[in-house]
């Protein structure tokens, strides 16, 4: 196992590249410590796969270095890396058995074969392969080719780290519960540097200690779960997690207080005056609906999710998303909103500015 580090890391598919906008990675400086579990959360497009590539050595990079506990590994291939990655797609020998299929990476290591006897039942367990040890993995479906190529990632134990490229895209929602379930144990189990990259923030909240966002080629932020939610560190953070993401609302700022459309609110800290273009963001769980007080809206639809209701209303021409209760009685008189001042972010040009107690 060994902590990363990339060192002004960036890449660009061109040869020459010639501005920020040519680099599919922008310049990147980043720690990723020894036995955490990361989730690379991002839409398609915004250079996740360019980034894990770059760390296992599929991919050199243009720009920057990457260090393993300190070596720079830059040029050593990805043999030498001892990393193990799974992608999206299943990568497996379909004329060999799932149970050679299982034990390639040991006896490719020249693992004894008791103990790689051992090994591969236990995956076979995990990745409730046991009855279909003795199968060609030709004629297997897509999903359990795809259960091989994620059980032969986790059969070594001693890699410096464990790189998944959006490995659970072809397996069936029920398993893919089942499967996240299972690397998460192996991380508590043997605590192995993970990096699961992931499109879908629930496979990212729920698998990760730390989730790094990325945005347009740029990580825009590294924290815990709670972190992003309750302090999106740019507004794309903000709209991407939470159902619904995060209401961002143009305003003007003052000292602890914000104007929108000319009605004063109050907010939890004091910003002095911002230039460009400023926003507040208040995620709907913050955001009240009342009678009187508060900014106007026009509710347009109420959607029961079980567990709370989301109303979308009208504000100012935009959608604005209101998290109410169960059992709450959206009154048709109900059309003003406040907002926990507590709970309001201010952003300037996208970026959250941190405030300084009023
Ligand atoms: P993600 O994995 O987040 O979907 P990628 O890292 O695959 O994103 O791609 C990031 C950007 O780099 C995209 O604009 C993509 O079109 C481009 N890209 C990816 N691979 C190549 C390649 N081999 N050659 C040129 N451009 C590429
Ligand atoms: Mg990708």
């Amino acid at each position: 196992m060994a902590k990363i580090t990339l060192d002004n890391l960036a890449h660009s598919y061109l040869a020459q590249p010639h501005e920020e906008a040519d680099f599919a990675l922008k310049a990147l400086n980043h720690d990723w410590e020894d036995g955490a579990a990361y989730a690379l959360l991002g839409a398609s497009g915004c250079g996740k796969s360019t980034l894990l590539n770059i760390i296992s050595g599929l991919l050199r990079p243009s720009q920057g270095r990457i260090l393993f506990d300190g070596r720079d590994v830059t040029d050593a291939p990805t043999a030498e890396r001892n990393i193990a990655q799974v992608f999206q797609f299943p990568v497996v020998y379909d004329t060999m058995t799932v149970r050679d299929n299982l034990a390639f990476p040991l006896r490719n290591r020249g693992r004894d074969e008791a103990y790689v006897m051992e090994r591969v039942n236990e995956i076979a367990r995990m990745i409730g392969m046991e009855e279909m040890l003795n199968r060609k993995a030709r004629g297997l479906t897509a999903d359990a080719k795809q259960k091989i190529s994620l059980g032969r990632g986790m059969v070594r134990k001693d890699v410096n780290a464990l790189l998944f490229d959006e490995p659970l895209t072809v397996i069936d929602p029920h398993m893919k519960w089942e499967l996240r379930t299972q690397l998460k144990k192996l991380h508590h189990d043997f605590g192995h540097t993970m990096i699961y990259v992931t499109h879908d923030q629930t496979e990212a909240l729920t698998f990760a200690d730390k989730v790094v966002v990325m945005y347009d080629g740029r990580v825009v932020q590294i924290g815990t779960p709670e972190e992003l939610f309750a302090r999106p560190a740019h507004t794309f953070v903000g709209y991407f997690i939470g159902s619904p993401g995060m209401n961002v609302i143009p305003a003007r700022v003052e000292g602890n207080r914000a104007y929108v459309e000319g009605t004063e609110l109050p907010l939890g800290q004091g910003y002095g005056r911002l230039e460009g273009k400023v926003e507040i963001g208040v995620r709907p769980e913050f955001v009240r609906l009342s009678q009187s007080g508060g900014l106007p809206v026009k509710v347009r639809r109420v959607e029961d999710v079980g567990r709370h209701k989301i109303v979308r209303a009208e504000f100012f021409g935009h959608e604005i998303n209101i998290i109410a209760g169960e059992d709450e009685r959206i009154a048709a008189e109900a059309t003003r909103v406040t907002f926990d001042p507590a709970h309001v972010n201010v952003y300037a040009n996208d970026w959250r500015v941190n405030g300084e107690a009023a």
